[in-house]
Formats: C-alpha cells, structure tokens, sequence
C-alpha cells in the first residue's frame, strides 16, 4: 500500500481526505486522519491543492455551517443531505481509481454528504433519515449555494361560512389560467376572496409555506352558509418552514369563515368518505301550492332514493332522509332534509343553475313532484357528517 501511495503521489497531489478515501481497508477514524498517517508512511509533506477535489474537502465546514444557519429558519426532526459536485471532480477520481486500480472506496460525493450530515446532525441534534425526512438540504458545489426543501404538511380540518356571497373555491386567473402572471400576481388565482382563499392564506402564513392545495368535502353556493360542525376538508401546505400547529392562532374568525377544527394529518388520504349533510333550502314556487301538495312531496322524498344521471350517461344513486317542508305562504317554503353527501341540491330541488341544458338529471326531484317550476336562491348547510373514518376523517 506504501509503495501505491508513493506512486500516486509521485504523479498527483492529493488532499488527505482523497487520499485516505482510496485506501478503504486501511483502519482508521475517518478519511482525513487515514490519509494523514498513509502520507506520514509514505514520508512526503502536504503539497498545495488536491486532483481530485480541487479545496472542495476543505470547504466542507464553511458548508456545514451555512447549512445549520439556514436550518434555523425551519422546524424539523429529521434531514437528508445532497449534494451536486463538479462532474470533473467524480470523472478525476474515476480516472485515478482506473489507473492505479483502486477497488472498494467510497465515493466523494458519499463521503461529502455523509461528513456534512454528521457535522450538521451533532450542530443540530436531529437525525438523518433516508426516507422521508422533513427537510432534505441540497449542497451545490459549483454555485456555493445550500438550498434547503421541506417535506409537504398535511391539515385535516372543518370550517363554517357565516357569511353569504363567498365562494367556496379559489377560481383560476382568466389571464394566465392558472401558471401565474403579472394581473394575478403570480398566485394563478383571481383576486377575489373565497373561503379557499382565506384558509390558503392562514395556513400558509401558520407554517410558513409557499402553496396550500385543497381537497374538499363536498362543496356549496356562493350564497350558502355552512354551520353545524362545518364542512371538512385536507390541504397540502408544500414548502412548510414550520410544522407543528398553534391552535390558538389558527382557530380564529376571519371575514365569516371559522376554522372550527384542524390538526395535523400523516398524509392525504387516498380516497374521500361518504357523508351526510343537512341542508335548508329556500324555495319559491312558480305557482300557489297548498299544504295538501306540500305533504304528498313530503310523502313522496321521505327516506328514499333519488337516481342521478350525467350527460355521460352515468347513473348512480343516493339517499334523502328526513325530508321536511315548512310552508310560508302560497308561493313560499322551507325544505330541510338529509341527504347522501355528493347529491346537487339545486339539481335534486330542480332547477337549473343556467338555464342552459343541464348536464346532470335527478329523478324524482321537487319540482317534478309538484309538476311546477321553482326557483331556489338560497340553500344552507347546517351540518355535515362524515360515515366512514378509515382515513381519519371525523
Ligand atoms: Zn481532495
Ligand atoms: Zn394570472
């Protein structure tokens, strides 16, 4: 082994760490301290620069701390390290390794991220992992630059809507449809508020992310509240800097939408529950209509099911229980009923939203009960809940 280091060294200057990264079975703490006693055997001093890694193994403590001054900004238990090196760097090695035929050593770029890892990991006092860590910080040896990736945060909760002429979605900007531009400052999203909007915005500002992505329970009008125990949903906060939940920020009321529950999820669930909502509906009937035709609707939607059918000719159905009317005068009601979540009220009230040709049929529905048309202007939630738990919904 003496002998091959004096060769290699005759012909290339190496820094300890490269030289004791080529010698894998000779014992030693670490590569550097390896290197250090091979080049004490081998008798020569330490020459200026390295041919494998050009000062870059020195530069591992400047990384090192740079790294743990950007991990202060972030809330984590576990990281992974990365690194981009110079391709040069990994061919010279391999050019070494050739020609002296060196076997079994490690790899510079393994070697760089496993000593980073260590120094951050005991600056820190949190843990690698290879899985799936909460930040995984990637070195760029050509750029100098540490950047730093977090792994998404997912919050299940429930909100109400106590306001009405707030949409439930964020709509996507008409300008740029949704990639971001200038109009709608690079969110990709119309400026007007809707309760995604407002929730995105106080969960982004709770965990200090970039993005937040819903997936919703079920949905309502612009013009509906939603009450009760609020409708569920999950988002996907990506880019988090922090991770854990303060309940007392969060759960606050802002311009009518309550977070009325949230907590932190392990992940999105795959697929969404069945559920059921309690709805109050107020209709207004083109005609006068007496309490017998309001009982014999009562009559006929009471515990049953209704069939809905798409333009794409899919049909499927649902359960509505309950279903009560209240009569206010000849051309008034209120119906409250409980239905299978997914069902389209105004559909299953029967009107359309448009007036254009509906894409979606529901027989029976109100209107074709009472052979009359209706207009329906406002329908609230008043509770909504969740049958199947097996994700974890509540
Ligand atoms: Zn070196
Ligand atoms: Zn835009």
């Amino acid at each position: 082994m003496v002998e091959l280091a004096e060769l290699i060294f005759a012909d290339y200057p190496l820094c300890d760490w490269c030289l004791g990264r080529q010698f894998p079975s000779y014992r030693g703490k670490h590569d550097k301290i390896k290197g250090e006693m091979i080049r004490r055997e081998v008798g020569v001093v330490r020459k200026e620069g390295c041919f494998i890694c050009q000062g870059i193994m020195q530069s591992l403590n400047d990384f090192s701390v740079k790294t743990v001054e950007k991990l202060r900004d972030y809330e984590f238990d576990d990281f992974l390290m990365g690194a981009t090196l110079p391709r040069e760097v990994i061919e010279r090695e391999d050019e070494l390794r050739a020609k002296f035929k060196l076997r079994g050593g490690e790899s510079i770029k393994r070697e760089i991220t496993r000593e980073i890892g260590k120094a951050v990991a005991s600056k820190t006092g949190k843990k690698v992992n290879f899985r799936k860590p909460d930040v995984t910080i990637l070195m760029n040896f050509i750029s100098g630059e540490v950047n730093i990736t977090s792994k998404p945060v997912f919050v299940y909760g429930r909100y109400l809507k106590t306001v009405r002429g707030l949409s439930q979605k964020r709509r996507k900007c008409r300008e740029c449809r949704g990639r971001g531009c200038k109009i709608c400052g690079y969110t990709g999203f119309m400026k007007e508020e809707s309760v995604e909007q407002i929730l995105a915005q106080r969960l982004i500002e709770h965990f200090k992310g970039k993005r937040a992505k819903f997936t919703w329970i079920g949905g309502e009008s612009i013009e509906s509240v939603v009450l009760g125990s609020g409708r569920p949903f999950y988002a996907e906060i990506s880019e988090p800097k922090l991770r854990h939940l303060d309940e007392s920020r969060i759960l606050k009321d802002q311009k009518g939408v309550i977070l009325k529950e949230i907590r932190v999820a392990d992940k999105k669930p795959k697929d969404k529950p069945n559920f059921i909502v309690t709805v109050s509906a107020h209709v207004g009937f083109e005609e006068d209509v007496d309490e017998g035709k309001l009982y014999a609707l009562k009559k006929a939607l009471q515990n049953t099911e209704v069939e809905v059918r798409s333009l794409k000719k899919k049909v499927f159905t649902k359960k509505v229980y309950d279903f009560h009317v209240e009569r206010m005068d000849d051309r008034e009601a209120k119906i409250h009923f409980r239905c299978d979540g997914g069902l389209n009220i105004r559909r299953f009230i029967g009107v359309s939203n448009s007036g254009k040709r509906d894409t979606m049929e529901i027989t029976p529905n109100v209107s074709e009960i009472l052979g009359i048309d209706l207009v329906c202007d406002v329908f609230d939630i008043l509770d909504l809940e969740i049958l199947n738990d097996k994700n974890g919904f509540r």
